[in-house]
């Protein structure tokens, strides 16, 4: 029999319970019907995506948003009830669900853990109730300390715990602080990004580059709480954090896998690494986004378009729902390829590249790689291009030489 291709699914549940400040996710408030009718349409799209991932075996399922966990215990169990029986997911796949504190009952926990989930990510992203707070976020240290309890008491044993640095008011001590907490904690995982100010947020308008303030629906009273926000921590402050991230995280035996993520060893997130090695990914649900076939699509980013989008003949389906449809150049797909893969500490696979392109990374990248390595910021090591910590350092402008 032929050997299935891997793939990939990820799951957009783009509700969540209040919009955080630093946020330019597709997520909204969304009311209990709301909730239902997309749960019924993502349901009916699990159901006809799965006719085109016949020759697939699902190596990986990602559950995110949005908040997930803020879907009734009933519709969730109802979409990965979907997902099972119309996919073929491999019997060892890892299987994440998001979740924010707050959200999650031991119940649910238990009927996504009967449901095939292996792991739970966390959005903590501070243990500083104050920076919770600055940054939006619904909860409280304490709420998230007794949501893991509950993750761990249901029985999981692979759990990702989020945390962002640089928030506004932010020390360097306090950072250390979170870091602490967490790590005592004893998490599998943790992915640790610095804050980016993202245009149209309302953090852009309070710390953006820029003279013209964003209309938002907002009153007068959140305006003037938003403006009262302490300054952004200043630059050698956050370098330090940065630095104190890797070091921290390694004295306490977690691996740096990527740039901004860390394991302990044989927990580096299979989802992601797939990602950043190519393996193909099919996006269920609002906004999501695909590649297959060498093809790069996603799915309408409006909610009343998708609830519209009509799954029994491919024209409705192709035009209300699939939007973007890009085929990648071969060039497209080497880039994308340098891109994605130089994120991992790993590197890129000399070998791999070879059997993806047909031809020698050398061949197209010599060059590049020659002048990387002279400078210091790559290294060649065990049949792998990687960075060297300096060239993670200046990741933005290592990777922008793989540009054909
Ligand atoms: S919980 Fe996550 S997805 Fe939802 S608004 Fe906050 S940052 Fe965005």
């Amino acid at each position: 029999m032929m050997n299935k291709k891997s793939l990939e699914i990820y799951v957009h549940i783009p509700f969540c319970s209040r919009k955080c400040a630093y946020c330019d996710f597709l997520s909204f408030p969304g009311n209990e019907r709301t909730q239902r009718d997309y749960t019924e349409k993502l349901i009916e799209e699990i159901d006809y995506q799965s006719a085109f991932a016949k020759e697939y075996q699902v190596v990986s399922v990602f559950i995110g948003g949005g908040t997930p966990s803020i879907l009734k215990t009933e519709d969730m169990e109802a979409v990965l009830n979907a997902l099972n029986s119309h996919f073929d997911i491999l019997p060892d796949a890892e299987i994440t669900m998001e979740t924010n504190p707050g959200t999650v009952t031991q119940e649910a926990l238990l009927s996504y853990r009967k449901a095939g989930v292996n792991r739970i990510s966390m959005g903590l992203q501070s243990a500083d109730d104050k920076e919770l707070r600055y940054l939006g976020r619904i909860h409280t240290y304490d709420e998230f300390l007794k949501s893991f309890q509950r993750v761990r008491m249901a029985g999981f044993d692979n759990v990702n715990v989020d945390l962002i640095s640089a928030i506004p008011g932010q020390t360097v001590d306090s950072w250390k602080n979170t870091l602490k907490k967490v790590t005592m904690l004893k998490p599998e995982h943790i992915s640790a990004y610095s804050l980016i100010i993202e245009e149209g947020t309302p953090y852009y308008d309070r710390y953006g580059d820029h003279v013209e303030m964003e209309s938002y629906s907002m009153t007068k009273e959140e305006r003037k709480r938003l403006m009262a926000l302490p300054d952004l921590p200043d630059e050698d402050s956050e370098r330090e954090m940065y630095y104190l991230t890797q070091e921290f995280l390694m004295e306490q035996g977690y691996e740096r896998y990527e740039i901004s993520n860390y394991s302990k060893k044989g927990y580096e997130c299979r989802h992601n690494i797939g990602y950043w090695t190519g393996i193909e990914y099919l996006g269920l649900g609002l906004g999501a986004s695909s590649y297959m076939n060498g093809c790069r699509f996603h799915n309408t980013t409006d909610l009343s378009d998708y609830r519209n989008a009509s799954f029994d003949q491919d024209e409705g389906f192709t035009q209300a729902l699939r939007q973007e449809l890009e085929r990648l150049s071969i060039e497209e797909k080497m880039e994308e390829y340098m891109f994605l893969g130089l994120r991992l500490t790993n590197g890129v696979s000399a070998h791999d590249f070879v059997s993806n392109f047909g031809q020698n990374i050398r061949n197209v990248y010599g060059q590049v790689l020659d002048k990387l390595e002279r400078e210091g910021l790559m290294e060649f090591k065990d049949g792998y291009y990687k960075l060297t910590s300096h060239g993670i350092d200046v990741s933005n402008y290592a990777m922008s030489q793989f540009l054909l």
